[in-house]
This record gives C-alpha cells, structure tokens and sequence, in this order.
C-alpha cells in the first residue's frame, strides 16, 4: 500500500524545524504532500505562493516522494481531492497545542475520516519558527543554521528589496 500524508503550512519560508518533520514523516510514509497555503488578502505574507513553494521544491529537488502543491480551499477538500486522509502538523511547544488542537478538531469535524497525526519537534529546532526566522534576518542576524542555503539567500535579498 502507498501510504501518504498532507503536510499543510504556510511556509513563509520553510525552515529547518519543517525540513525535519518532512525527513522524519518519510521514515513512516511512503510520500509526504506538502500542502502551501496560497496567497492571502487578510494575512500579508514575506514571500509569495510561488517563490515559497519554488523554495522547498529546491530543498527537495533529488526527494520524488515529496510533492508539493499549493491550496486555496479547505484542507480537507484537497485531502479529499487526492484521496489521502492522513494530516501532519508539527508541535513545539505547549503554545502551539491549544491551537493545532482547535484546528485537529475543526477539520475532525468538517470530515470525520481524516486524521490529524502530530510529531514534536526535535529538541535542537523546537525554537525555529518562520516568524522568529524572518525578524532575525531583517535585523541582520546569522539564520544560517536554521534555514537551508536558498532560503537564507531569498531572506537577505528581500531585505534588501523588500
Ligand atoms: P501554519 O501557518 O499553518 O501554522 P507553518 O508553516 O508555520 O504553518 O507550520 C506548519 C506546521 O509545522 C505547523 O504544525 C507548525 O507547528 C509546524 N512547525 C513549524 N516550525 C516547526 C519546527 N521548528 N519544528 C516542528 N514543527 C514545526
């Protein structure tokens, strides 16, 4: 049996803390589909769809058991679409239970067939968000450990342009 699970995110940018919920989630699934949130009115994002998802397509150039693609809809009708129902989300602290919790119980209840399935960061990237990623970088600060190359590079660039 092909196992495979959704990822969704916003990604913006993927981050070390992502890289590894992805290499991890391979070990027990044939394929990870990372799900990129598409662009939003109500939430501005550093990066657009495109370059977000051109960003971990890099990082996952030599993996054909990731795929990626962009959703604008409900997550549970892609899920639906592409006929897995296995959602990842990642935890790192107890702040992000309350709301991964909520959200596991919203899409539970919108399509009770899905599952949420939660793996906790590993211990050296549970302080790595993207937030956290983009406000060093904007203040010039060294994020080279916690973001692939291309990343790190689209970061330093933005700032300068953005
Ligand atoms: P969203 O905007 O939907 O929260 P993100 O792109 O920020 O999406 O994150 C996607 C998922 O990855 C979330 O479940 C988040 O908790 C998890 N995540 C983010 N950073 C890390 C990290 N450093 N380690 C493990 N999981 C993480």
């Amino acid at each position: 049996m092909n196992k495979q699970i959704i990822y969704p995110g916003t990604f913006d940018p993927i981050t070390n803390g992502h890289i590894d919920i992805i290499e991890r989630a391979l070990l027990l699934f044939d394929r990870v589909i990372i799900a990129v949130a598409a662009d939003s009115k109500k939430n501005a994002r550093k990066f657009d769809s495109n370059t977000r998802i051109s960003l971990i397509r890099e990082v996952f150039i030599d993996n054909p058991n990731v795929k990626v693609q962009e959703i604008s809809g409900l997550l549970v009708d892609f899920a639906k679409s592409v006929g897995v129902n296995i959602i990842l989300r990642g935890l790192r602290a107890v702040s992000d239970f309350e709301y991964e919790f909520q959200l596991a119980n919203m899409n539970k209840h919108l399509a009770p067939q899905i599952e949420t399935l939660f793996l906790t960061a590993s211990e050296k990237y549970t302080y790595i968000s993207a937030s956290m990623v983009k406000e060093v970088a904007a203040l010039g600060g060294d994020i080279s450990a916690l973001v692939p190359k291309a990343v790190a590079k689209a970061l330093t660039l933005s700032n300068y342009c953005p």
